[in-house]
């Protein structure tokens, strides 16, 4: 990966220094309910105002459509930042023009400022230069601390940063590293297990890996289209029978490749998709009529831990199988313990992300033991995919 410039590059001392951040937090009732995002950019704040820079924070928040409206207001998000931060944030009730500016020219050095939500102008999102101009006039200098949003090309992830000295914050520089250890310049073998319900929503991400990776193991609902493409009958399991030819083409390619797939050898079926529901492991070859495969069977566990520790690096996005209805968690638990205590050891890279997985990881209590988790979904995705993100392009020195 080209280097990209780090707060390493900006002096910040008397500097009005605009910060994109994640502040799309969810909330419930007015109330914060997970301050994980809030958290991961107290470090950046902090050091652009100790500093002494002037900090402007610069973030969406839901999806507003038709300007300003106050389910969508940062107001309140204001408040809970300063108590994580500990120290005052001011708030603007726009985020371009007058009420910014007179905002922005009231800070001392060391101040934070938090600007109201981006997407309140139809601009941001279309990268119009009327707005990446409003916000560019607020600035010397333009931090990006959200990866998350780099996947999209907006006026406050992309346009201005072409206008302004561009720097990732410390937590975007953190993901950027992790991401670059796992497929970029990762320590080889590669082993990649991709999960989660459907191939349908994968497939660039299966094109992308198998070309990457040493052995890419394919488990939870998608599995099922693989194994359905190779005969195996599958009952009533979730499968996408119409994509057995493009599940046939991804393993051509990883044949090509040299990527060896690792599909499951047996698996755990229920009759009804619940939890608790009476279930039973069966080999490929008997899977009843009238059956559901909800989660990979202990001997695809034994054989996808094993090609686990084979790896030096783990990347994971995906499921092994229904885990949010016990007991179809334990595929993905009893990997994902198996990763954590190796990454714990040292003897693994292993990061994982994407929505649903990190509340696999969660739920399996091996955040802190994974190398990393990345919390960006759509973000984590393309970059799985091998795209471009143009919030990360734009930070490259
Ligand atoms: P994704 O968002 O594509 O990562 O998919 C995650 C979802 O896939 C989770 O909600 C899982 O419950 C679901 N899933 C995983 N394995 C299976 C399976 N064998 N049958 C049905 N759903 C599954």
């Amino acid at each position: 990966m080209a280097a990209f410039r780090t707060l390493d590059d900006l002096q910040p001392k008397g500097k009005r220094v605009l910060v994109r951040v994640d502040l799309n937090v969810p909330m419930e009732n007015g109330k914060v309910t997970d301050a994980t995002r809030i958290d991961r950019i107290l470090p950046t704040i902090r050091e652009i105002a100790d500093k002494g820079g002037k900090v402007i924070l610069l973030a969406h928040f839901g999806r507003p459509k038709n300007g300003p409206d106050e389910a969508n207001s940062l107001k309140p998000i204001a408040a809970v930042l300063s108590q994580h931060l500990g120290r005052p944030v001011a708030f603007a009730a726009d985020c371009i023009g007058g009420t910014a500016e007179k905002a922005v020219a009231a800070m001392k050095d060391g101040d934070v400022l938090l600007l109201e939500n981006t997407r309140f102008h139809k601009g941001e999102e279309k990268n119009d230069p009327a707005i990446v101009d409003g916000l560019a006039k607020l600035g010397d200098a333009y931090v990006n601390d959200a990866f998350s949003a780099a996947h999209r090309a907006h006026a406050s992830t992309e346009g201005v940063a072409h206008k302004l000295p561009a720097y990732a914050g410390r937590t975007m520089q953190a993901e950027l590293e992790a991401l670059d250890a796992a497929l970029g310049k990762p320590k080889k073998p590669v082993i990649a297990i991709v999960g989660g319900a459907k191939v349908s929503t994968k497939l660039d991400l299966l094109g992308n890996l198998v070309n990457k990776v040493d052995a890419l193991v394919i488990g939870g609902g998608m599995a099922n289209t693989f194994l359905h493409a190779q005969g195996i009958n599958v009952g009533k399991s979730l499968c996408e029978k119409d994509l057995a030819n493009t599940a046939r083409e991804i393993m051509a390619k990883a044949d090509a490749a040299r990527c060896a797939i690792i599909l499951p050898v047996d698996a755990t079926i229920a009759y009804h998709f619940a939890a608790n529901a009476p279930n039973q492991v069966y080999g490929l070859d008997a899977i009843p009529d009238d059956a559901m495969i909800l989660d990979v069977g202990p001997r695809s566990i034994e054989r996808i831990n094993a090609a686990i520790s084979e790896a030096s690096t783990l990347v994971w996005n995906g499921p092994l199988g229904a885990f949010e209805l016990t007991p179809f968690d334990k595929g993905t638990v009893a990997a994902a313990h198996h990763a954590g205590a190796l990454a714990k050891a040292g003897k693994l890279i292993a990061v994982a992300g994407g929505g649903d997985t990190v509340a696999a990881m969660n739920h399996a209590g091996v955040a802190d033991d994974l190398t990393y988790i990345s919390t960006a979904g759509g973000a984590f995705l393309e970059w799985m995919e091998g795209k471009a993100l143009p919030g990360v392009e734009a930070l490259r020195a």
